[in-house]
């Protein structure tokens, strides 16, 4: 299989090579030349995400380094548990899809592990990748848990001061001396823009042998196909429907991946985007033109994004792939209502993001009622306390794996958001 750039100039012939390269060289990102189909019964027997992760993407990997170690990769990637709750009594067609139970709370994990894993197995311990992010708050997180023990890695993190939570802060910067983690004086747009520069570096590339770990990297996209197929296997096994997705989405990776296991053949029917006040996507589905614009700060943080990246695979779809889907944007004083309102009603605890999406699903009109909606969970409210537990009028429990990072050291490099300043940065940490 080839991986060719949404751009049009520029492929590569392994999956190996595309989690290399990050973005494309022609400034597109890669996307498989051809999607393979499977059918449901392909996967019968297999019910694990890890094990429907393996089978789903075995093509992807047919030929390349790591086909041998698809599956503990897939296993390494996926070895939490991910529970698919079923509708709470006065919800009847409202599934609950939990990605929060990683070590570090956030569905993100799953991509960054599976990155990890990858890397860490291509790589050669003299000579690490340095693996470069900028993070509006949980992405830097996962990566930095990720490759905390990575042989043949290190990474950098990078964020914009005063934008994550208290305790996304901390998990963004207790990894140890593999991660070094910097916080930048500005927002998230310079933290992106301060990375694009450095890719763009040849010297300083050649010297730290850079590569990417953001949602561009199809390393992270793809393995998130795994969830939305065991989870929807595990509707259509107990229902014989198909499920609907009502996804939180910012740059649209964890949508582009649901978009994507449903053409390849899983059971999946409608997929709503659910977006904060950010609105280019759902503007785009109700206009068709696609409008980026800067992203404004909501309490729905990690979806603060005005010209979702992964938008360009979205669009380089045929119309068949990309299949029926729509979009939705709530604002703010909405999101709080909806995480008191649920919580009172149901004892149901969102973080802001999962919010979005139970108001997008509580918005469905009564046409669209009376099959299964899998609501995704994305994150664990006690990464939002701050924002969850005014609404709801009580503490949020720590899962431990957030407990045990309040309690380990944690060491912040500030930064300036100029080039000359990151390289001084990253010579003095490793
Ligand atoms: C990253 C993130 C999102 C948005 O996901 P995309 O793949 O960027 O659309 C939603 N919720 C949480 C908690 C996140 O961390």
């Amino acid at each position: 299989m080839k991986f060719v750039s949404t751009a049009g100039g520029a492929s590569v012939g392994t999956i190996s090579e595309a989690m290399l390269a990050g973005a494309a060289p022609d400034g597109g990102l890669f996307m498989p030349d051809a999607l393979p189909r499977f059918r449901i019964s392909d996967f019968d027997g297999l019910s694990a995400p890890a094990d429907v992760a393996a089978k789903l993407l075995s093509p992807f990997f047919a030929g390349d380094p790591l086909e041998g170690d698809l599956a503990e990769i897939c296993e390494a990637a996926f070895g939490f548990p991910v529970p698919l709750r079923e509708p709470v009594e006065g919800r009847p067609d409202m599934w609950v899809l939990e990605l929060t139970h990683g070590p570090t709370a956030a569905f993100k994990d799953f991509g960054a592990r599976f990155l990890a894993e990858s890397l860490d197995r291509l790589g050669d311990p003299e000579r690490p990748f340095l693996v470069l992010v900028a993070t509006s708050g949980d992405t830097g997180g996962a990566v930095g848990q990720a490759f905390q023990n990575a042989r043949t890695a290190r990474a950098a993190i990078l964020y914009p001061k005063g934008r994550v939570s208290p305790l996304q802060q901390r998990q963004l910067s207790c990894w140890g001396d593999k991660v070094a983690t910097f916080e930048v004086e500005g927002d998230f747009d310079q933290c992106q823009a301060l990375v694009k520069s450095a890719f763009r570096d040849e010297a300083l590339n050649a010297a730290f042998r850079l590569t990417s770990a953001n949602s561009i990297n199809l390393g992270r996209l793809l393995p998130q196909m795994g969830y939305y197929a065991s989870s929807s296997l595990e509707v259509f096994r107990k229902t014989g429907a198909y499920a609907n997705y009502v996804i939180p989405s910012g740059n649209m990776g964890n949508g582009v991946a649901c978009i994507l296991a449903r053409a390849m053949g899983l059971p999946i029917g409608e997929v709503v985007l659910a977006v904060n006040a950010n609105r280019t996507l759902a503007d785009f589905f109700e206009t068709g033109k696609y409008a980026p614009r800067a992203s404004v700060a909501t309490v729905a943080n990690a979806m603060d994004v005005g010209d979702p990246s992964n938008f360009a695979r979205f669009a380089a779809l045929d119309a068949e792939a990309q299949g029926e889907v729509s979009a939705i944007s709530i604002d703010d004083a909405t999101i709080r209502a909806r995480i008191k309102a649920d919580a009172e009603q149901y004892d149901q605890v969102w973080c802001p993001h999962t919010a979005v999406a139970a108001e997008a699903f509580e918005r469905l009109p009564a046409s669209e009622r009376g099959k299964p909606w899998v609501v995704v969970g994305t994150a664990d409210p006690a990464k939002f306390a701050e924002i969850v537990e005014p609404e709801i009028g009580r503490e949020v429990d720590l899962p431990a794996s957030l407990a045990k990072v309040m309690s380990m050291d944690c060491r912040v490099r500030p930064l300036t958001p100029d080039l000359d300043a990151l390289r001084d940065g990253l010579k003095a940490a490793f």
